[in-house]
């Protein structure tokens, strides 16, 4: 069972509440008077539309006299109620699962990862669980729980394909609701991130966007007229041989130089290890580039320029205002800022407006949350 304490189960938000909900959300604190103007309802609808959403305690008025419903009273400000909902995201990789519990809004109020001994579904749910479980403790309630995957996950949550677990059709949602009695929804995960960059990060405000992951693997979300692009082959991670580098080293599918063989962390590492004998880890890869290591620095602009050629193609292809880079090994562009630049100068017309660069934090909370923001959206909000 849930431990919301809610008298009967929260129904996503549809149509005007929902607009008007998530301009609160992602907005707020706004006035009645801002909130109309923003979703062109007139007073009357307004009121009759906040009205249940105060009453349920998502929303609330702040400011001095709030809670003041005497007629003809001063318009407070609407604000959403963070700890109304908790919600738990969770990122399973090959090797670990990552997760996070966070507030309506998105804020990480706590973390922890555990890792995967093994990789049948039975395994990987018991690891989820008991992460799930340990995460839930911290807060009073979670409203429901999100979990992604690198691969193509169904609408139904199961998750068709997922290579770096080795699974094919595997029930994810219904698994894991089993395990830990709570609603879950499942996700890929660049989806799932490009979710959350799109409401509570640097996607925000913009109808236009592309994310761009590195990491285990190389991801591309696209947002145009303020829709996540969508469809059947989502999450196949579409370009992640798309050809960057013709000089560059072999993908394991025997690609030179596609976007795996020359972004991925573990092919970067592989690189180095190669010429020096020994493994040294991406983020220490990263750092020898920085210190000015000759070996480092070559592979790791290479990468850069490759990474600049993989943000034109997106850009010529989807028109975004800003690119955002994302995954486990974004650090790559702040190190190779340099590289990534001219790889996408070289490759925009020179009377394109090029678009505006964002490099998101590192690390797998970052995808965790991505995984609770599915979950705000599933069960809360409404998409
Ligand atoms: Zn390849």
């Amino acid at each position: 069972m849930t431990t919301s304490g809610e008298a009967r189960p929260w129904v996503p938000l549809a149509g005007q509440s929902h607009r008007l909900a998530l301009e609160v959300l992602l907005h707020g604190p706004l006035s009645r008077a801002e909130l109309a103007r923003r979703t062109d309802l007139s007073a009357g609808s307004l009121t009759r539309l906040t009205k249940p959403l105060v009453e349920a305690g998502l929303l609330v008025e702040v400011g001095p006299g709030a809670g003041d419903l005497r007629p003809g009273r001063p318009s407070q400000p609407l604000d959403i109620v963070p700890d109304a909902h908790h919600f738990v995201g969770v990122k399973i990789t090959g090797d670990t699962v990552h997760g996070v519990v966070t507030t309506l809004r998105a804020d990480v109020v706590s973390s922890g990862s555990r890792p995967l001994d093994g990789r049948t579904p039975d395994e990987v749910a018991d690891v989820v669980a008991g992460l799930v479980e340990h995460l839930a403790a911290q807060v009073a309630n979670v409203t429901a729980v999100g979990v992604s995957i690198g691969g193509h996950v169904l609408p139904d949550g199961t998750a068709h394909r997922a290579p770096f677990l080795g699974w094919a059709d595997v029930a994810l949602s219904t698994l894991l609701q089993e395990r830990t009695g709570r609603p879950v929804v499942a996700a890929n995960d660049v989806l799932a991130l490009t979710e959350a960059t799109h409401w509570f990060g640097e996607g925000r405000g913009h109808s236009q966007f592309a994310l761009v992951t590195v990491g285990a693997g190389v991801g591309v979300g696209i947002v145009a007229h303020d829709r996540l692009l969508d469809g059947p082959n989502a999450g196949l991670g579409l370009l992640g041989h798309h050809s960057l580098d013709p000089l560059g080293p072999p993908c394991p599918l025997g690609h030179r130089g596609c976007a795996t063989a020359m972004l991925t962390t573990g092919s970067i590492e592989r690189q180095v290890a190669a010429a020096r004998g020994d493994l040294v880890p991406y983020d220490e890869v990263l750092d020898l580039a920085e210190s000015g290591d000759e070996l480092a620095r070559r592979v790791v602009d290479d990468a850069g320029r490759a990474l600049g050629r993989l943000v034109a193609v997106v850009t010529n292809v989807a028109l975004p205002e800003v690119v955002v880079l994302g995954g486990e090994g974004a650090r790559l562009a702040v190190v190779a800022r340099t590289a990534l630049d001219a790889g996408l100068a070289g490759d925009l017309d020179p009377l394109a407006e090029p678009p505006e660069l964002a490099v998101q934090a590192s690390g797998f909370d970052v995808w965790a949350r991505g995984a609770a923001v599915i979950a705000i959206q599933t069960y809360v909000l409404g998409r």
